[in-house]
């Protein structure tokens, strides 16, 4: 059995190496804007050019487990609810304003969700960068990892996670493993678009969303109900909903590139 890599951010190649070079099957790796496609990664046993979405529960089913390394809190999210729900392992970095790493064990203990309900972070280009230094604190426990789920928040510190009976991923329901929280990707058929709409609350304070994101965009307009910008060779429209349209692309992997690092997700 394989080891799933749920990647997005370019350290795939290295997380294999860094641990031994076990099997693996790969799920989206560095994405590069400009060719609008996936670097490959020959050396997994197993590729696919795509974001994590819940239609991945099969592979997580028949894995040995499942890591986890993009700048998506959602699918951190994704990841651990497919975990619970086909009782696996795993091993989530958690981005954010510093980034953590999660080990979600099948034995004692909760998981994120139990202390931080999902609440969508800000833009990724805004976060900390993420340092390899996690890729050795992860080769360190990955061959003895802890009984119970554990979350380091610095290298070196380390607390247990508690389990709350009211956890949504920890219910029946699996709302983000299923596909009731996700975002909805449609190709435009007649223009050259993308729009993506979350099905879950997103709502943007657009004033404070304007001063975060300027430094990185080339600003066309705005008013109380949304931001319209330039980035790269795209157009792209932030309604205060979340709801998100990109013009000059009709490959979704775009627009979900886009939205994790203009929009935040
Ligand atoms: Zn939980």
């Amino acid at each position: 059995m394989s080891w799933v890599l749920f990647g997005g951010l370019g350290y795939e190649k290295r997380l294999w190496e860094v641990l031994g070079k076990p099997s693996f099957k790969v799920v989206g790796t560095d994405y590069v804007l400009s060719t609008e496609s996936f670097t490959p990664a020959p050396w997994a046993d197993g590729v696919f050019a795509e974001y994590l979405t819940h239609n991945y529960a099969g592979l997580v089913a028949e894995s040995e487990g499942i890591i986890h390394l993009s700048n998506s809190l959602f699918s951190c999210y994704v990841a651990i609810d497919m975990a619970i729900l086909y009782q696996k392992p795993a091993w989530v970095f958690l981005p954010g304003r510093s980034w953590r790493l999660l080990f979600l064990s099948q034995g004692e203990g909760g998981c994120i969700g139990c202390t931080e309900p999902y609440h969508p972070p800000k833009p990724a280009m805004v976060w900390e960068k993420f340092s390899p230094e996690w890729l050795e604190l992860l080769a360190t426990f990955w061959k003895n990892s802890p009984t119970s789920s554990t979350l380091w928040e610095k290298e070196g510190e380390m607390k247990i996670l508690p389990r709350r009976e009211d956890c949504p991923l920890h219910g029946e329901e699996h709302p983000y493993a299923t596909g009731k929280h996700q975002l909805v990707v449609a190709v435009s058929c007649g223009e050259n678009s993308v729009a993506i709409t979350p099905s879950f609350e997103r709502a943007i304070d657009l004033s404070g969303y304007l001063e975060e994101i300027k430094p990185f965009v080339r600003l066309r307009k705005s008013n109380v109900f949304f931001v319209e910008m330039e980035y790269e060779k795209f157009s792209c429209l932030v309604f205060r909903q979340g709801r998100f349209i990109v013009k000059g692309t009709k490959e979704k992997n775009t627009a979900l590139y886009l939205y994790r690092q203009l929009v935040g997700v």
